[in-house]
């Protein structure tokens, strides 16, 4: 392969050379067409994939390269010489055109509302970019050729500097200087013997200038097209269609101008069988570029990097072992010294998602990945799935509340959030709707519309995590990789720990009821309005469960509701909990133990719901001070606090403790044996109340965790203390407002007793607080009441 050029033309020219920066080919993530994706579902297993991947690029460019060589570099005849290179353009770009307007078809995608004007642009730059490229072939050796259309991070980053006033990581200028020291060191000309003096010209020349010259215009044509995608989103075939349809224009009119086309003929009609090799250049080149983007669709842009990169060292290997290209020893460490530069570009490129380009951050690398870059490359290899720097299980109020802030700061697609529930719901707002104060459909919204826009929503559930590989396996059975994990999956209700519970739920609604649920909740007002007395149970199943004042407070919304209805004396009205007290909180408990005295409430601790007979209205229970002994309650209406437990997957996750809840450090939420691990909210071992306002309380703490580890920034973190709230609603106006810590100590923010019965505290649940989960907390402003709480306080508190 002396002096053959693999590189003379790039066979798409959607991609302006196949081996492009990471963050260019990110654009074309999820740019693919159905007829791509039925095409991907012919490969079953990963592996095979990946490697038919590898396969499909490296065999498609290798055969390209050496068609190219012996079309353009062969002799023909006694002294004939191919020479018509934009003529072969010019048949490239057609074939492209045609392979993607086939796939077009295919696919059925929609329509570009891309400009003209934009393509012809960046079509014509492109075209410029590849003559002086291969121009420069004449002066320059091939090996030189192919490092200097590799050396693209150089320019990007002079340009970067110089002219956008960019700051990148210390780590990414010393990968470029790795590459500028490769490319001198190949390109260092001998003194000549007689002079002993190198003159300038000699180091850099013509050729040397030609190949700068393609750059700039490559990073020009990659500048249009970046504009494109994000202004117009368009497809890749699309992108392809249309930029190769315009060069196919602007080198015909080359070709015609310079009367390339009357020799070219003349050319084939003394040797046909250049055009059989014509073709084949054509096709190899458009399978190789259908292997670059599947490659990219199933793999990642880094993937796709690696193999192009790659496939160019062996590239110049090929043409120094196979073709003799002559190289000395100090050339082949210069090349090397190159590919290491552009392979830790790359993965750094991946690592830190972009940030550099859009100088976000100061640092994005930390340490410890720095470490194991080759981790990376391994892990990136072996498990072939989509990867993401941070995926976040769970968009709930802890996932979401989480995702919105950290989507502020890290950059476009690097988040993916688990989620298949397409509903957000206002789960505290429950309890008001077993009261009538609220309509179930008010508390629900559609997720989308609180998925941060540059994230990417897997509609899937999680099944199964893999923390020492970092993989998560969706429910389809395809799994994804990343660098950092949030779980915030909630907690599992199920009724089916209480025997006859779903049942008596299902079918006798007039009588067995529970606020918990999206199903079973719009029954509750109902029964509960239509009562005319006799014995109405309420219960508090094991713990734990999320929001511990809920099985209580529809207990009173539900007395106040029946002297409301007149039916008051005729209804006994029993609390039965699996709790040895009323509220773990003293101070509260106290409360709350005046309220059922004065009211007339029965409280029975210790004893749990086992079974629910709905044909002779008997609820059975156990007593916990006495296993195995059972006490019957014939009732009329039995509210059902839910028995709760941690999601199986979750469970038999290496993240769980025995209890099946994630592990976290509770100061911290960071998981005691993964530290690039996360939990927050119920899935959580966190030894507070499962509630909303936890999350609030502890998501920012969370995410300043997180980023100091992402970022390798040691910016302070103040330690979760346990801050939860039960807004205790013990009456259509009233309510008592418990805030509390991990020890059970009051936390109120406010500068009044909590303890009492408000009417202000009723306010604030049933009309602020809803308003701030949706406004505030979900959407990653809210970090819970400790400002306020000091500021009223006048600092003298915690
Ligand atoms: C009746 C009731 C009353 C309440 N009252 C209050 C109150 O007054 N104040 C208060 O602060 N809190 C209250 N809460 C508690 C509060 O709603 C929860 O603590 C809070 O919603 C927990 O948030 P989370 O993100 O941990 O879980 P969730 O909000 O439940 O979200 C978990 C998300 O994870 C998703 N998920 C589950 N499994 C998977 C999987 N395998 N893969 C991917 N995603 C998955 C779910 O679809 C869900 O969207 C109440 C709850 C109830 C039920």
């Amino acid at each position: 392969m002396a002096a053959a050029n693999l590189e003379l033309f790039p066979p798409c020219l959607v991609l302006q050379d196949e081996h492009d920066n990471s963050h260019q080919h990110e654009h074309f993530r999820g740019g693919l067409t159905a007829g791509s994706y039925k095409f991907l579902r012919l490969f079953n297993l990963q592996s095979t994939k990946l490697f038919t991947c590898f396969l499909g690029i490296f065999v498609s460019y290798l055969i390209f390269g050496i068609v190219q060589e012996s079309i353009v570099k062969g002799t023909y005849g006694k002294n004939d010489k191919f020479t018509f290179i934009l003529s072969l353009v010019f048949f490239l770009c057609v074939f492209n055109a045609i392979v993607s307007k086939i796939i077009l078809i295919f696919s059925k995608s929609h329509r570009d509302s891309t400009p003209s004007k934009m393509y012809a642009f960046s079509s014509f730059t492109y075209l410029f970019a590849m003559l002086s490229s291969n121009y420069a072939l004449e002066f320059v050796s091939y090996p030189m050729q192919v490092l200097g259309k590799s050396v693209k991070p150089v320019p990007v980053m002079l340009l970067g500097v110089l002219v956008a006033k960019k700051r990148y990581p210390l780590e990414k200028y010393f990968y470029v200087l790795l590459i500028v020291l490769g490319v001198v060191l190949f390109m260092y000309k001998e003194p000549k013997e007689t002079t002993k003096i190198v003159q300038a010209g000699e180091i850099f020349g013509i050729g040397e200038f030609l190949l700068f010259v393609s750059l700039v215009f490559d990073g020009l044509t990659g500048g249009i097209q970046d504009k494109i995608r994000d202004k117009h989103k368009v497809q890749a075939y699309h992108m392809m269609f249309a930029m190769n349809t315009w060069s196919c224009l602007w080198a015909s009119i080359g070709i015609i101008a310079t009367g390339e086309f009357y020799s070219l003929i003349e050319f084939l009609k003394t040797y046909p069988y250049v055009i059989s090799n014509i073709f084949l250049l054509g096709i190899t080149g458009a399978v190789g570029q259908n292997f670059i983007f599947l490659t990219i669709e199933c793999f990642g842009p880094l993937t796709c990097s690696i193999f192009t990169t790659t496939r160019k060292f062996f590239t110049i290997l090929c043409s120094i072992l196979i073709f003799g290209n002559p190289i000395t020893f100090r050339q082949m460490c210069g090349t090397v010294l190159v590919f290491l530069g552009l392979f830790l570009e790359q993965l750094q490129n991946e690592t830190d998602g972009e940030s550099t380009l859009h100088c976000k951050k100061k640092r994005v690398l930390n340490r410890q990945e720095m470490n194991s870059v080759f981790h990376i490359i391994v892990r990136r290899l072996s498990t072939q799935q989509n990867h993401y720097k941070l995926v976040i299980i769970g968009a709930g109020c802890g996932g979401l509340a989480c995702a919105a802030k950290l989507a502020k700061k890290l950059p476009k697609d690097s988040i993916a959030i688990i989620d298949k529930n397409d509903t957000h719901i206002y789960q505290p707002g429950w309890t008001l709707v077993g009261a009538g104060l609220k309509t179930a459909e008010e508390l629900e919204k559609p997720q989308s519309q609180f998925i941060p826009q540059n994230t990417t929503w897997i509609q899937s559930y999680a099944n199964k995590i893999e923390p020492e590989k970092n993989l998560v396996q969706l429910d389809d059975g395809s799994k994804i990789s990343y660098d950092y994990l949030i779980v915030a999956a909630g907690i599992e209700m199920n009724f089916n720990k209480i025997k006859g519970a779903v049942d008596a739920l299902d079918n006798d609604p007039q009588h067995v009821i529970s606020i918990y649920t999206r199903k079973y909740v719009r029954n509750v007002f109902n029964t509960l309005n239509n009562f005319r007395g006799g014995q109405a149970i309420f219960t508090f199943p094991m713990m734990p469960i999320k929001c511990p004042g809920a099985p209580q407070k529809i207990m009173y919304l539900a007395e106040d509701l029946f002297r409301r209805n007149n039916v008051r004396d005729k209804t006994t009205v029993i609390y039965n909990t699996s709790l040895p007290v009323i509220f773990g909180v003293k101070k509260y408990a106290a409360a709350l133990m005046e309220i059922i005295k004065e009211r007339n409430i029965q409280l029975n601790t210790r004893l749990n719901l086992v079974e629910v007979r709905a044909k002779s209205k008997e609820a059975i229970f156990e007593n916990l001070d006495q296993p195995g002994t059972m006490k019957t309650f014939k009732y009329d209406i039995l509210h059902i606090g839910a028995p709760m437990q941690p999601f199986e997957f979750l469970a038999k996750s290496p993240l769980a403790d025995a209890t099946g809840f994630v592990d976290v450090v509770k100061e911290t939420l960071q998981h005691k044996k993964f530290p690039n691990v996360f939990g927050i909210g119920d899935c959580t071992n966190i030894p507070t109340s499962k509630t909303a306002a936890a999350i609030a309380g502890s998501n920012s703490i969370l995410v300043r965790n997180l980023s100091n580890l992402m970022f390798g920034t040691n910016n302070p973190v103040r330690k979760y203390d346990g801050y939860t709230s039960c807004p205790l609603v013990t009456g259509y106006n009233k309510c008592i407002l418990a805030e509390f810590d991990f020890d059970g100590n009051p936390l109120e923010t406010l500068p009044i007793n909590q303890g009492k019965e408000r009417r202000l505290s009723y306010i604030l649940k049933k009309d602020v607080m809803p308003t701030m989960y949706w406004k505030m907390l979900i959407t990653g402003n809210w970090n819970g009441p400790a400002v306020f709480r000091k500021l009223f306080h006048l600092g003298g508190t915690k």
